[in-house]
């Protein structure tokens, strides 16, 4: 018997010990400075002429309250939480209760259910009408922005179908009869001759319609044209000197889809909060959340002076299982769990402003936000099938 407990003993030990294995923990210093910002004022007024959708990849409460500690400090609030209207959404697939991107964002893109890897089609492979289509349709200007190859799974959702969300070569194609306005993000090699498989020349043809191929910040800054293709990295952008902020991006992109007096639909996506969850590590976190703020920071200042633009910030998911625990000496950092490497089926938050924001107030399911989201815009009725 006592063997069979000493046994028992080292058995359960070992097990705590690999379970405890299986999880990272890593520690976030807290700043200081407590940058207090005040809520903004629920809009009245009720026409929506402009919609702007922030799409935080992987962004769930642990990654916006761990950014506000770490960047505005416990009494601070980042940008994105100044927004007046809040409400939660639930994220699952047609064919999972952990989403990916590519289903997660044609929820929103569509309005409707499918399964994980479908970039604009059903569940049986059929292409959706995208709210982007259905703006250009209607006359509205509409633009992408990500800080992963634009092609990727979230901005890929708004302007292409493919029943496979790796068929980037394909995705990029698609994007040139879409009448985009504006693409901003990453993804050279998807578009270049010497680096596609096929041999297209997707640039030459992007030039043809009358885009200005922009491939570095300054350039973006210099542009004139009112039809932008950004490819500022191989894939996802890098960081690298040179590179355009989201910020940077957002005020460019914004600045083109605003002389259309019929209105505009953008996305925007900080695409590589969800890298950082993959990869468990905070401090990557940390610069993609404020790099995603700062864009929020000018799409506030924007929406509040025209007064007519809805704002509308969610996730696709999130991504890491991330949980804040245990504050470390007088509260100078703060313990991070990651319970897992991949995403996590907890409903995530959303954060709204402008005329009718509280249309997004309460539970919401993810396809409810992209049908409401179009019949605000005044586009047409969601889901429809091509
Ligand atoms: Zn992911």
């Amino acid at each position: 018997m006592k063997k069979f407990l000493a046994f028992l003993l080292i058995t359960i030990s070992f097990t705590a010990t690999q379970e405890s294995e299986d999880y990272k923990i890593e520690k976030i210093e807290v700043a200081k400075e407590n940058a207090t910002k005040e809520i903004l004022p629920v809009v009245k007024e009720s026409n929506v002429k402009n919609v702007i959708l922030m799409i935080g990849d992987g962004t769930g409460l642990a990654q916006i309250s761990s950014g506000q500690l770490a960047i505005a400090g416990p009494d601070g609030l980042l940008h994105m939480q100044t927004m007046p209207v809040t409400g939660i959404v639930k994220t699952h697939s047609s064919d999972n209760l952990i989403t990916d991107s590519a289903a997660g964002a044609t929820a929103y893109s569509c309005g409707l259910k499918t399964y994980n890897g479908a970039i604009g089609v059903t569940p049986d492979s059929l292409s959706c009408k995208t709210i982007l289509e259905l703006a250009e349709e209607n006359g509205l200007s509409t633009g992408l922005i990500s800080t992963s190859s634009i092609t990727h799974a979230t901005p890929a959702s708004f302007a292409s179908h493919v029943v496979q969300r790796s068929m980037q070569e394909e995705i990029a194609a698609d994007f040139l009869d879409s009448g985009v306005e504006v693409f901003l993000g990453g993804g050279v090699k998807w578009f270049a001759e010497d680096q596609r498989t096929d041999s297209l020349n997707l640039i030459g043809q992007f030039e043809e319609k009358g885009y200005e191929i922009i491939l570095s910040g300054e350039q973006l800054i210099n542009s004139s044209s009112d039809k932008l293709l950004g490819l500022f990295a191989e894939d996802g952008l890098e960081r690298k000197e040179g590179e355009p902020s989201s910020k940077m991006m957002v005020k460019n992109a914004l600045g083109v889809l605003n002389t259309n007096d019929e209105g505009f639909f953008l996305m925007i996506e900080g695409s590589q909060i969800d890298w950082a969850g993959h990869g468990n590590n905070v401090d990557y976190l940390k610069q993609e959340v404020q790099d995603f703020d700062e864009a929020v920071e000018a799409v506030l200042e924007f929406a509040r002076q025209d007064g007519e633009t809805l704002v509308v910030l969610t996730a696709d998911h999130e991504t890491g299982g991330m949980t804040m625990q245990r504050q470390i000496a007088e509260g100078d950092s703060l313990e991070i769990f990651w319970t897992t490497d991949y995403h996590t089926g907890i409903p995530v938050p959303l954060m709204a402003y402008g005329p009718q924001a509280t249309e997004f107030m309460g539970w919401r399911d993810n396809t409810y936000v992209g049908i409401k989201l179009a019949e605000l815009l005044g586009v047409g009725e969601l889901p429809i099938l091509h």
